[in-house]
């Protein structure tokens, strides 16, 4: 990938594609192609071959997704299996007509089988039955794997599929119900700091294991395995470490200073008990991350801020 390549950063509104352009910037690629959702509908087959057409991207990171919670998950089901599945095929299918040079999925950590053993390896993928509440999200990922694999074992692509774990960062959504735990948290415990409330109630039964990357650890190592990485097999990204939602929500309240208790609501679901990813692959590789969950904490929670700040959520 050269510095004057085009690159297309499909969801560079996102967390996730905004981190993979700023990395891309800070390292001189100069050539991004970019599009908002209002200037292109990705589950519109027509409008992005007509899009690839005139473009002609060489280098693609697929980072466009419906994306939520655990509860946005379970209650969006169809949008979530619908449009994923929409945007994932008529971008993988235009690269291959309009002869992208190299393409990047991105996926997802709960395309493992709930109960795969734990540290999830890249070969657990399709050994068991998947985590109910996030089930249509998770089939539309295992899909776009697929695509990739059978557009490079039929057609010879270089379409490479990586796996975050959870995410959190600059530009998350801090949506209260419909957000992933770390933005619902770092908003509910400063809400409750600024009203003086007695307690902040945290979902589930605050036993759940989970692991979180922050967002331009994720992106550095996207550009890297865009540079470095040819193969078939997905690769996992994550930190290899995690933690109880009862420590997480110990974290985020004394990285937001607040001072009341915390309590758990066992009505609301834990979803799967665990998921940690195995990351000796891409520790072999030669990559790890560089920011660890405090201070990455510390640096979300400016940006809540800040945005905060800037307009009402
Ligand atoms: P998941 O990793 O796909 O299950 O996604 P989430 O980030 O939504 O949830 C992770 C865990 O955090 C689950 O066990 C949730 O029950 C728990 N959790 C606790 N409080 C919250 C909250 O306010 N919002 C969300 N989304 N999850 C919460």
């Amino acid at each position: 990938m050269q510095l004057n390549d085009k690159i297309y950063i499909a969801g560079h509104r996102g967390m996730v594609g905004g981190a993979i352009s700023r990395r891309l910037k800070t390292l001189g690629y100069v050539n991004l192609v970019t599009r908002s959702s209002a200037e292109l509908d990705l589950r519109s087959q027509a409008d992005v071959n007509e899009f690839f057409s005139k473009e002609k991207p060489d280098y693609v990171f697929l980072a466009a997704a419906k994306v939520g919670g655990i509860h946005a998950n379970n209650t969006y089901r169809a949008e979530f299996l619908y449009d994923n599945l929409m945007m994932e095929t008529n971008i993988i299918h235009a690269a291959w007509k309009h002869g992208v040079k190299k393409l990047m999925f991105l996926g997802s950590s709960c395309i493992y089988p709930k109960m795969a053993p734990q540290p999830l390896q890249e070969s657990s993928l399709l050994t068991g039955p998947l985590e109910p509440t996030n089930e249509p999200y998770a089939i539309a990922k295992i899909a776009g794997i697929k695509l990739c694999e059978a557009y490079r074992d039929q057609y010879g692509c270089n379409y490479i599929s990586v796996m975050p774990t959870n995410l959190y960062g600059i530009g998350d959504n801090y949506h209260p119900e419909n957000s992933h735990v770390l933005p619902a948290l770092i908003r509910r415990f400063h809400e409750a700091k600024e009203a003086k409330a007695p307690s902040v109630t945290v979902w589930g039964s605050g036993t759940p294991k989970r692991e979180f990357l922050f967002a331009d650890d994720l992106a550095a190592a996207c550009v890297f395995l865009m540079l470095h990485y040819d193969e078939k097999e997905l690769v996992n990204i994550g930190t290899g470490e995690d933690l109880s939602i009862r420590e997480l929500a110990e974290t985020v309240k004394e990285v937001v200073c607040y001072e009341g208790d915390i309590v758990f609501d066992t009505s609301k679901p834990d979803g799967t008990p665990r998921k940690l990813m195995d990351v000796s692959k891409l520790h072999k590789l030669g990559w790890k991350h560089s920011v660890e969950l405090k201070e990455g904490l510390v640096q979300a929670y400016a940006d809540f801020l800040h945005k905060k700040h800037m307009v009402a959520l």
